[in-house]
Formats: C-alpha cells, structure tokens, sequence
C-alpha cells in the first residue's frame, strides 16, 4: 500500500512557518466540534435548508482547510482521522490512539489531564464508537468495542463523556472507576457527579435526528458547565456523528436532520464562547462522506435538491471553522494533524511526538 502521507506536496511545510509566526492570544479551554462526515456542501445544504444562514458560517472568524487522508490510504476514516487530532500522528484506517505500529500514542484529552485541566467528550453515536474512542482509548481496531469501552471506563482523563453506548459498558466497572453514571437527558442534567458518564438513552446505538430530541445540544452544555469549573482550563470534543451515516445510506432528510442539529448545539456553544471570551472553539470534520452535490433549489420543499456520487468517504479535503483566541492560526492548509499541533501549543501542552 502507498504511504499517501509520504506523497503529498511539500509546499504544507511552508503554510506551518507561517502559522508559528503567528503569536497569537492563547485560550484557556479548546472545544474540538467534529461533524462526522461533514463536507462543505453538507454544511451550504443546512445553510439554505435555514433559508440563508447558519451558526457555523457566523462565527467563523478563520477558516482552513484540513487533508484528511490516513497513513495507509488515500481515503481516511473515522478511526485514522480522529486519531490524527487526538495525538497528531497519521495512522492506518481502523486504528484508534495507536501508530500503525499498534504503539498506543499519548492523546490531547490524556495530555491536558496531566497538566490538571479537565476534559470530555459529547457524542451522537456510541461512545466506544471511532471518533470518541480515538480520543481515550488504544485498540489496533475500532471494532473491538469491548476492550475500547474497557479503556475508556479506566481511563483517568476523562472528566465527563456524554453519548450512546450503554450496553456496551459495565455500570458496576464506571462506578468503581469513580464515575457517576446517568441514563436520559434529564437525568444528566441533574447528574452533579465530579466524574460523570451520561448515557442520553439506554440503546446501542442513539435514535437519529430529531427523533433523538436535543442530546446534542444540552449534552455539548451540561459537558461545559462541568468542564467550566476546572479553573486550569478544559478541553472538549463534541461530535455530531450520525452526519455521515445520513450520508453513507445517501439519505437526504436524514444528512440534512443531522447537520442541522450539529449546528444548532454549535450555535448554541458559541454563544457560551462568545461569553467567555477565554475558550476557543475549532469546528471542522473527519471526512467528507457521499460526495455531496448540489443540484439545484427545491422550491416546494424548501430545501436543495441533494446528489450522492459515493456511498462512502472521499478524498475531499475539508474547512476548518476557528473562533475565539488563536483563532488566526487555523487558516491556510494543512494536514489533519496540524489542528493537534496548534491546539497542543495553544494549550501550552507538550507533545510526545
Ligand atoms: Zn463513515
């Protein structure tokens, strides 16, 4: 197999000078949002479904574009993709916290945790499920979701995580591992735990949009008003999930539903940043996935007329949305694993690499 990585152009290496010329205003908390799957065009299509505006693109104070290709092929996943934020090492599709050498890597959420911040993860997928996983757990596949769920119960860094997934844990192990578990929106809203485990329902894998009702969103919250109290700092990595498996069926109703719901929990976490003023939020994707066109303007529906070229991830490079402090050194194009690097020295983390 060709090593993509080895293959792409040089000329990234300048646009990195540029980017640590910069001395930007460093915050004192990240929030990572990941739309899973989530092209540009995934993002215009929510954009006029909301009849001309969208939180995400109101925000953006500086856009990138991020290349998302794994370590041993052209088309990443969500296990390499995240893997490459989470410890800023491109790896081999299926591999979650790991090198393509099965040597698990030190990830940001780990990082932070021993410099005493606090950190967490809000999902609409399974927790064990790739992207969360990649960011508390070592496994050399992303299908090996008990040993993934068993990393991730004994993993100190996390303060709270918030998704799916509950039978794929052991309640008795969470507790003993000092997490106070909930099941349900509202029970994870009263859930006052120093560690918390809020599964949002009791399913393996959580309803799709709007069926699931706003987990998202009153997750992305319940996560930062626990997060928020760590005077050190935090660091938070929210995904909107089920984007790209609207997109993988190629189902229209559903990519738009989801995407949707991602951007009214960002819209609602930027309102918080913004009130901050000492959080910076990065916005971006893993992949595309589908090959998304529009073509045309369903005037009756009131919504685009959406085309599916692929079933499955592409190629297609992705944007990078950046607000709060040192948000200018998110634009240019880089490789996935520059937004780990600039949110490592943003953090004042050292890396291990
Ligand atoms: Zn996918």
């Amino acid at each position: 197999m060709k090593n993509w990585v080895i293959a792409l152009p040089l000329f990234l290496a300048s646009n990195n000078v540029d980017a640590n010329s910069i001395k930007p205003r460093k915050p004192k908390n990240i929030i990572l949002m990941i739309g899973d799957g989530t092209g540009l065009v995934h993002l215009y299509a929510a954009y006029t479904a909301k009849g001309g505006q969208l939180n995400i693109f109101d925000y953006a104070k500086a856009v990138g574009i991020s290349i998302t290709a794994a370590l041993n092929d052209y088309i990443t996943d969500s296990a390499a993709a995240a893997t490459a934020f989470s410890t800023g090492q491109k790896t081999n599709n299926g591999m979650i916290g790991m090198g393509h050498d099965s040597v698990s890597l030190k990830t940001i959420a780990e990082s932070a945790y021993e410099k005493g911040l606090s950190t967490g993860a809000v999902v609409t997928c399974e927790l064990p499920h790739a992207t969360p996983a990649s960011f508390y757990a070592h496994q050399p596949s992303r299908k090996m979701y008990a040993e993934i769920a068993k990393d991730m119960t004994y993993n100190q860094a996390a303060t709270i995580l918030v998704g799916g997934g509950l039978p794929y844990f052991d309640t008795n192990s969470l507790k003993t591992a000092g997490y106070t578990v909930s099941v349900g929106i509202n029970a994870m809203q009263q859930n006052r735990g120093a560690r918390q485990i809020c599964f949002t329902d009791t399913f393996k894998e959580p309803l799709p949009a709007p069926q699931r009702g706003p987990a998202l969103e009153k997750g992305s919250m319940h996560a930062i008003s626990r997060l928020s109290k760590n005077k050190k700092g935090f660091f938070l990595m929210i995904e909107g999930s089920q984007i790209d498996w609207g997109a993988h069926k190629n189902d229209s109703a559903h990519t738009l539903a989801e995407t949707l719901d991602f951007d009214n929990a960002a819209g609602v976490v930027l309102q918080w940043v913004k009130k901050d003023k000492n959080t910076l939020i990065i916005i971006t994707a893993d992949h595309e996935c589908g090959g998304l066109t529009l073509h045309g303007y369903d005037s009756l529906n009131k919504r685009p007329v959406m085309h599916f070229s692929s079933g499955h991830h592409t190629a297609e490079p992705v944007p990078v949305y950046a607000y709060g402090p040192g948000a200018e050194t998110f634009s240019g194009i880089y490789q996935n694993t520059a937004i780990y690097d600039k949110m490592m020295k943003l953090l004042n983390l050292q890396s291990d690499k």
